[in-house]
């Protein structure tokens, strides 16, 4: 039984291993005074009580009783890992980042995947969005990219997220997911097609972390040295080549094996076999996006790969384990609003939004001072600026330096040369509604185009599998929007749907929803 542990099953054992030669350290307080006793309470006689002076006792459960920050409220699910970015062609000609300043420089990355919906304890092999994140910790500043395993996202407009994530989550009253709430929200907002049928192909169970592509998904702006900028979209194209649970397997493996997609990642990088990602980007004019047939800063729409070929940048490789999944996973923190200089927001409306949201949730997850933990500090450049104090301030809070600007003992100063670009934008100031920006053309090319005959069959069954569980109203107006893409989209899983309820029927069989975001464990699914 033994011989068949894998590497993360033997963390302890190859743990101590390592340490064969070394001298255990001394037991201390989270004070550093040595204990001599850490089995035995210390009491006024045998029987007790308790003394308060037992600070031993205290100093351990206070810590204790304060072990859970805050899960994430998405993407709580996660694993990471750390490596390199090393650039293979260069893209100078776009973008004056430091990290791209010539072939063969390397950049330190951490990286971390997750599952979108589920708590930190849930299935790794459910349905749902994979989030792709990679921080480089880049000598002008970290640069973050907080993507996902998708090139688009369900909503545009920023404004719809909370509501848009309340309803994939849990009912109010019942704390259960609610193919009501689900089918719903994403029956009345049809910009949610396009992803929604990239969730039910083949593509929303990946075989765990290596096997998938990853996104920026919104559009960047990249600013070359003379100044002149240009639109920009990042790709990663897995090395490992794509590779997709069945229903069966990962509804399997979601019951036996929920941290399957941790597991894998793992043990593939302690065993030496380091997976890496092919880093592209896709580059359009500001002409060209006046151009453009569609909106390209619209989230739930793709640049056209024929239109905008991808362009080599260099690869993506982890090499390295956390030696602390708390200190540095739980605690890492990634923000799209970390952009080194050349590297800029577009106008997208989510990730304006998410330039604000991702930093702000890390202040309440974290505090103030999330910045200065070593997995999120931008350890390759010095901090200097005008923000003090706040709770567990790491570092000598900058010393005796001014903590006012401007002032006139010679503080940082800012530097003309990193001012961002200019752009122009509508002057009207208004609530504008995207609610019915094409939201049919690219999930048509999808439907028809991209899948073969059976990977549509699979998504219409998915599709099916889910949506049945929904009240029929719900379903009906689900239906017309896929017939809107396509007649043969909305029939095909009217008819899974007719099936699957006619061999409930027949079995007479208690009917069991299929929760969204535990769908994997469908067997309709
Ligand atoms: P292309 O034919 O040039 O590209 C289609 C792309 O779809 C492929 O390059 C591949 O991108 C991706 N793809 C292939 N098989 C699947 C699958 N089973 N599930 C999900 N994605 C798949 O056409 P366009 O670039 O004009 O895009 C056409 C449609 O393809 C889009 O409307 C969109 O639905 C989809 N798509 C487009 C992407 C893009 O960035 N242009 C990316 C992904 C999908 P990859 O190598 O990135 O996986």
């Amino acid at each position: 039984m033994a011989g068949s542990r894998d590497k993360a099953t033997d963390q302890m054992k190859m743990w101590k291993e390592a340490r064969a030669n070394q001298r255990p350290d001394t037991l201390t307080t989270g004070g550093g005074q040595p204990i001599g006793d850490k089995l035995n309470l210390l009491t006024a006689g045998p029987r007790g009580p308790l003394l308060v002076q037992d600070v031993v006792f205290t100093d351990e459960m206070a810590h204790f009783d304060r072990e859970r920050i805050p899960e994430r409220v998405v993407h709580a699910k996660g694993a990471g890992a750390f490596g390199y970015f090393e650039v293979t062609h260069d893209i100078s000609r776009f973008c004056k980042a430091k990290v791209f300043e010539h072939v063969g420089k390397t950049t330190p990355i951490a990286m971390r995947f997750s599952t979108v919906a589920g708590e930190s304890g849930s299935a790794d092999t459910v349905r749902d969005p994979r989030g792709f994140a990679v921080k480089f910790y880049t000598e002008e500043g970290n640069w973050d990219l907080t993507g996902n395993n998708t090139p688009i996202f369900f909503i545009r407009d920023a404004l719809l997220f909370p509501s848009f994530i309340h309803s994939q989550k849990r009912n109010p009253q019942t704390h259960m997911r609610d193919p009501d709430m689900f089918w719903d929200f994403i029956s009345l907002r049809p910009e949610t097609l396009h992803q929604i049928s990239f969730v039910f192909s083949d593509r929303g169970i990946p075989d765990g972390h290596r096997h998938m592509n990853g996104y920026g998904s919104h559009t960047f702006k990249m600013v070359n040295a003379a100044g002149e900028p240009v639109y920009c979209k990042f790709h990663f194209k897995t090395d490992q080549g794509i590779k997709n649970l069945s229903v069966e397997e990962a509804g399997r493996l979601a019951a036996s094996n929920p941290d399957y997609s941790l597991a894998d990642l793992y043990n593939a990088i302690a065993e030496g076999n380091f997976p890496s990602w092919t880093f592209y980007i896709q580059v359009m004019t500001f002409d060209q996006a006046e151009k453009y047939p569609f909106n390209p800063f619209d989230l739930t729409k793709v640049w056209s790969h024929k239109d905008y070929p991808l362009i080599p940048v260099g690869k993506i490789v982890l090499n390295r384990n956390p030696v602390n999944y708390f200190a540095e996973v739980e605690q890492s923190a990634y923000d799209p609003s970390n952009m080194p200089p050349g590297i800029e927001a577009s106008p997208d409306k989510m990730l304006q939004g998410r330039l604000f949201s991702y930093p702000d949730t890390h202040r309440h997850r974290l505090g103030a001072n999330y910045l200065q933990l070593p997995v999120n500090c931008p350890y390759r450049t010095r901090v200097a600026n005008y923000q003090r104090d706040g709770p567990m301030c790491m570092y000598d809070n900058q010393g005796g330096a001014p903590n006012y600007f401007p002032n006139s003992f010679s503080a940082p100063e800012t530097q003309p040369r990193f001012v961002e670009s200019k752009f122009q934008v509508s002057p009207d100031v208004a609530r504008y509604n995207s609610a019915d920006e094409d939201n049919v053309t690219q999930v048509r090319t999808f439907f028809t185009e991209v899948l073969n005959e059976e990977e549509r069959q699979r998504l219409c069954q998915n599709m099916a599998g889910a949506l049945k569980d929904a009240q029929v109203f719900i379903q009906n107006r689900m239906l017309e929007n896929l017939r809107a893409v396509h007649p043969d989209y909305a029939n095909r899983v009217r008819s899974f749907m007719n099936k699957f309820s006619q061999e409930a029927k027949k079995s007479n069989n208690v009917h069991v929803y299929s929760r969204p975001g535990a769908v994997a464990a469908s067997s309709k699914m």
